[in-house]
């Protein structure tokens, strides 16, 4: 088993906690705004500093990829590290990107797999992620984090599990999950040792479907024109969202949100002073220069209303049940914000999205195209439906989550300009 590093988690750490510093810090007048933003650092460096002292301890820590459900875990008291975030926000805190994608290429990785994972298997080489003994991840969603577990777990010389996800949404594949996610437990309880708690299980569940109900409650607050939230808080929900599931934490944060969200809606106040566009965001803006974008676009006065990944949910809304709390996982990954709409057939995603850009009111759409991504042939079919059916552009713009050099912030901006122009036209012949 490989022996840990903690350079880079200790510099993330250290990044996050500098006032004024770090990846999460926005320059804003806004003070309501920039409590929250404060929440989302204290949130990160409380997850951080808990893996780092777990794993300073020897305990049993899981790594695991997007759509794994992390109340698996809690409800056994196993620490564990939502591996595809952590590795590239802990690389931009640290600002390795660049030497990340270094390593990969020595280690042979072809500069057309998605960076990110590029950066995942770099710091599995390196040591970089504490503690990790077990790696589980999802055959679902992303074929890249599909087969990125299978390096990872090369590198550290540990065992992995693979969830397996039938196509269809329908009772049977309801059943065929649950049954995976107690294969998972068995594993899990031989490996470390420690018992399935199913009252905490259960407890864990109905606090997902609590924070469910909220995120929910933010999603239709955001159909308010003008746009109460600030661009850069949706994926901040998500990426919380992944590893504060099902935790009363959780709850607090979404709950924060929803309440400065309701005060703005009830004074009719807009997070721009005046909306000249509303966007949806058909997938996820570069992380290396999000917030820079998101607060970019806000001072041109456009706002990003709905992020169909985030906010979209799929097929059917089923309450959370803590009796039968390994379906109601399932049922959360059929139709939660992510998989709701990316897994599965075509058409209920392109329902969704079509059915969203009226609910939002969106002028125009923005895909962050990224070439190393299978699911492209996705979002095209989405872009063509918005064009089709509801006469909505899309602004294509090229890019990579994590290297600059393929779009930096200058040349996105450039591209975006374009296409506000041409909405900017469209207005005017209304
Ligand atoms: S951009 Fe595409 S390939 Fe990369 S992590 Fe996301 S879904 Fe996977």
């Amino acid at each position: 088993m490989k022996n840990y590093d903690m350079t880079i988690w200790d510099g993330a750490i250290e990044a996050l906690e500098k006032p004024g510093d770090g990846w999460i810090n926005v320059a804003m007048e806004d003070s309501s705004a920039l409590v929250l933003d404060k929440k989302v650092k204290d949130l990160y460096l409380d997850y951080l500093k808990g893996i780092r002292e777990a794993a300073l301890r020897g305990e049993y820590v899981v790594g695991f990829f997007t759509s794994v459900p992390y109340e698996i875990f809690r409800a056994m008291d196993i620490p564990a590290v939502q591996i595809i975030n952590i590795c590239a926000l802990t690389s931009l805190a640290t600002g390795i990107v660049e030497e990340c994608q270094n390593i990969a290429s020595d280690l042979g990785i072809m500069f057309e797999t998605c960076s990110v994972h590029r950066v995942i298997a770099s710091h599995f080489h390196k040591g970089w992620v504490p503690g990790v003994k077990l790696i589980v991840r999802m055959f679902a969603g992303c074929d890249t984090a599909s087969s990125s577990g299978g390096p990872s777990s090369d590198y550290y010389g540990i065992p992995e599990f693979g969830i397996d996800v039938p196509y269809e949404y329908n009772e049977r594949a309801v059943k065929y999950y649950a049954a995976e996610l107690l294969d998972l437990i068995h594993l899990l309880e031989e490996q470390s040792g420690k018992k399935m708690d199913w009252d905490k299980l259960k407890e864990v569940v109905r606090l997902t479907g609590e924070t469910r109900r909220l995120t929910q409650e933010i999603a239709d607050l955001r159909k308010t024109v003008p746009s109460p939230m600030e661009n850069r808080r949706a994926w901040q929900l998500n990426w919380l969202n992944w590893i504060y599931a099902g935790t009363q934490e959780g709850i607090n944060w979404l709950t924060t949100v929803r309440d400065d969200l309701k005060q703005r809606v009830k004074k009719k106040e807009g997070v721009v002073k005046e909306e000249k566009f509303r966007l949806m965001d058909l997938w996820m803006s570069p992380l290396h220069c999000n917030l820079k974008l998101m607060g970019w676009l806000e001072e041109m006065g456009v706002v990003v209303a709905n992020e169909c990944l985030v906010f979209t949910w799929g097929k059917e809304i089923v309450e959370m049940d803590p009796s039968k709390p390994l379906e109601s996982l399932a049922h959360k990954f059929f139709n939660g914000p992510l998989m709701g709409i990316l897994h599965g057939p075509i058409e209920i995603g392109v329902d969704c999205i079509v059915k969203a850009a009226k609910d939002y009111q969106v002028d125009g759409a923005i895909w962050w195209q990224n070439n190393c991504c299978r699911n492209t042939g996705v979002i095209h079919t989405w872009k063509d439906a918005l064009k089709n059916q509801v006469g909505i552009p899309t602004a294509e713009i090229e890019n990579d989550l994590m290297d600059p050099s393929i779009a930096s912030f200058d040349q996105i901006k450039e591209k975006l300009e374009e296409f506000f122009e041409l909405l900017e036209s469209r207005k005017k012949e209304e």
